[in-house]
């Protein structure tokens, strides 16, 4: 459900910052220019049909069939999907009490480190996962199909298009991390901000936007971002963290030099 709703930022960017179509990656790696397609007179037009996902659906260029198409897919799909999350949630509360909230704030240091930590482990956790989800046998490769349907330069859409088996292995993860900290228990603050930037880092990873203002732009060498994460959609041997960039460099790197 946050994943739906978070993606709606990059998912709309062309919308309301200016220039932003000037920014998406091109295809299968980035840093090429736009697209051009012939019109009848023979000259070169700038296109912007690449600027979807292979799933939108939008490929006539016109910007208002594009907008309504967009709209209605995320109403349909992510809106009334997170309509039915919150009423599950709503119902198993009714069920069993949510328990109350620490009235005590972290400390500046402990949220930090706590969400640092988590974001770290997570990406540590769920690497091999993915990676088996390639390389490994084939029941496990299966379940990573749907997420790779995406292709081309990707939109953020594609960050909760997956199968559920592929869905439950990111949120076990994710859970698995929420229990990790060096203060025994993780405080409730930081697993409400480490959710919010694990959600922001994958839509900005399946954005298919290489924009200044980006993680892999404030922290280059750090974390990989959206041009590694559209360059693994279209390649699916490349680039297999989720945020980071350290284990494709070291210890997947041979893997990859042999694949190529
Ligand atoms: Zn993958
Ligand atoms: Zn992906």
């Amino acid at each position: 459900m946050l994943s739906s709703s978070t993606a709606l930022i990059p998912q709309t960017l062309h919308l309301w910052y200016p220039g932003a179509l000037d920014h998406r990656i091109e295809g299968p790696g980035h840093g090429h220019p736009p697209r051009r397609r012939q019109t009848s007179d023979g000259e070169g037009q700038v296109s912007r049909e690449s600027t979807e996902g292979s799933r939108s659906g939008d490929r006539d260029g016109s910007p208002s069939p594009r907008v309504i198409t967009s709209a209605w897919f995320f109403l349909r799909t992510k809106v009334a999907g997170s309509v039915v999350y919150l009423a599950a949630i709503y119902l198993f509360h009714l069920c069993k009490a949510k328990p109350p909230l620490p009235l005590a704030p972290p400390s500046a240091v402990r949220l930090a480190v706590e969400v640092a930590l988590g974001l770290f482990l997570y990406d540590l956790f769920f690497t091999p996962v993915h990676w088996a989800m390639h390389n490994g046998p084939t029941w496990l490769k299966s379940i990573h199909v749907v997420h790779h349907e995406a292709k081309g330069t990707l939109s953020a859409g594609a960050t909760v298009r997956h199968s559920l088996a592929d869905g439950s292995l990111q949120v076990l993860v994710n859970i698995a991390v929420q229990f990790m900290s060096p203060w025994g228990a993780k405080h409730a603050l930081s697993r409400f901000v480490h959710n919010l930037a694990v959600t922001w880092l994958l839509c900005e990873s399946h954005s298919g936007y290489d924009l200044p203002f980006m993680s892999h732009r404030l922290f280059p060498g750090v974390i990989g971002g959206a041009p590694r994460h559209n360059d693994h959609h279209n390649r699916g041997n490349v680039f297999y963290q989720q945020f980071f960039v350290y284990l494709d460099d070291t210890v997947l790197a041979p893997r990859l030099n042999a694949a190529q």
